[in-house]
């Protein structure tokens, strides 16, 4: 998965480096479009998943839209080729100020969290003259089955708006003149490789879709968010992740009526694969217990293993993968949780190793921290090889 010619330069770069197979991510997008394609599903990219500026360029030139969840994706969507028609902003804490900016850029949508913020929606969009298109973004109730941190569809979590609001709005609609409801949207949680789960959710969307005309609304478009898993097991077997699969899912279970549109905001399916995070072995160590590699990358540039426990394959570039030495691999950083695996096969590990920490491409180099005053890491993309 790492070429030779990169591993031959490893010694004259500088680490811990973010390098990012800019083929591997043309042939991910362009499986993902294929897939939608039969179906006239749109796609979005949700540019918190990784806003470097060249995966942004190549994205945006594949026609995909963009799921902003601040003012200042917005900007950044807008300055990488996005175009306004295509952008839709989401999040449970819009501040006026992004949603000022959201109207003047003429997005396309809003996903709204909640009744109150519908109302301040309403408001603004009215103090200037224009009219905004919002999305109900709905909890479906529905399990994802996978980290809790990342769980973001049951009744408990912070996101969307509740049934008890959603009644209390659908009975002033006509109160608020300065939005249109035009969609459902529904992001149930992330990294979900068991496709019951989007069956479920397709299920239960159809019976919301019910209940809203029955109460005399009609919907033009449904966002089924993003969520789609990848393999971090085995990134090497599974690059591109199973598109048709997830499209076919939406397209057996969905009942939709004529002329409506779905949308999908897919963010960590369409990226992680091309990110690989190299390391640089400073000192190996053995403890009381166990082993140690301690390396130059940390949590401040790679967070996952930290904050949801996540796990990222990891291979000593350094030794032709001989069997051998048990390692905890961790980072410099002042906290115990600065650890990226424990007891893994590294095969002989020794100062100045390098390492590479797979599938980091999304949720990785965007998740940076300056703690403990670190640098921040470096980028190299293939195409510069
Ligand atoms: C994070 C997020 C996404 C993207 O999730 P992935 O699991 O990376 O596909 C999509 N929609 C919303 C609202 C999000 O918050």
């Amino acid at each position: 998965m790492i070429p030779q010619n990169l591993i031959d330069k490893l010694p004259e770069l500088k680490t811990p480096l973010y390098y990012y197979d800019m083929d591997l991510l043309q042939e991910t997008l362009n499986a993902a479009s294929n897939a939608a394609k039969p179906y006239g599903y749109h796609i979005h990219f949700a540019l918190k998943a990784n806003f470097n500026v060249k995966v942004l360029e190549t994205i945006s030139a594949t026609g995909m839209g963009a799921d902003c969840v601040s003012g200042n994706e917005i900007i950044k969507a807008l300055q990488n080729g996005f175009h306004p028609r295509q952008i839709v902003f989401a999040g449970v804490g819009k501040s006026d100020e992004e949603i000022r900016l959201a109207l003047e850029k003429n997005i396309y949508a809003f996903n709204c969290e909640s009744l109150q913020e519908i109302e301040v929606i309403n408001e603004i969009a009215g103090s200037v003259g224009k009219k905004a298109r919002i999305f109900l973004r709905l909890n479906p109730d529905v399990k994802a089955h996978t980290h809790k941190n990342i769980t973001t569809g049951t009744a408990e979590t912070k996101f969307g708006i509740s049934p008890l609001e959603t009644e209390l709005y659908l009975k002033q609609l006509d109160h608020f003149q300065h939005t249109e409801l035009i969609g459902l949207h529904f992001h149930i949680g992330s990294q979900i490789c068991d496709f019951s789960v989007f069956k479920a959710l397709a299920l239960k969307v159809n019976e919301i879709q019910d209940h809203f005309e029955s109460n005399g609304v009609k919907i033009q478009h449904l966002n089924m968010g993003g969520g789609l898993g990848i393999d971090y097991k085995h990134p090497e077997k599974n690059p591109v992740p199973d598109f048709k699969g997830y499209f076919d899912t939406f397209n057996q279970h969905l009942k939709l009526r004529p002329g409506q549109e779905v949308h999908f905001e897919l963010g960590r399916a369409l990226v992680a694969q091309s990110g690989v995070l190299l390391s640089k072995v400073l000192y190996v160590k053995s403890g009381e217990k166990n082993r140690f590699a301690i390396v130059d990358a940390s949590m401040t540039d790679l967070l996952r293993p930290a904050l949801y426990e996540a796990y990222h394959k990891i291979e000593n570039l350094s030794n032709n993968g001989n069997t051998g030495d048990i390692l905890d691999v961790a980072g410099p950083v002042c906290e115990s949780s600065d650890v990226f695996a424990r007891n893994i096969a590294l095969g002989t590990t020794q100062r100045g190793d390098f390492l590479a920490i797979y599938s980091t491409g999304a949720y990785g180099q965007v998740m940076s921290s300056a703690y403990n005053l670190r640098s921040p890491a470096h980028t190299l993309y293939s195409d510069e090889l």
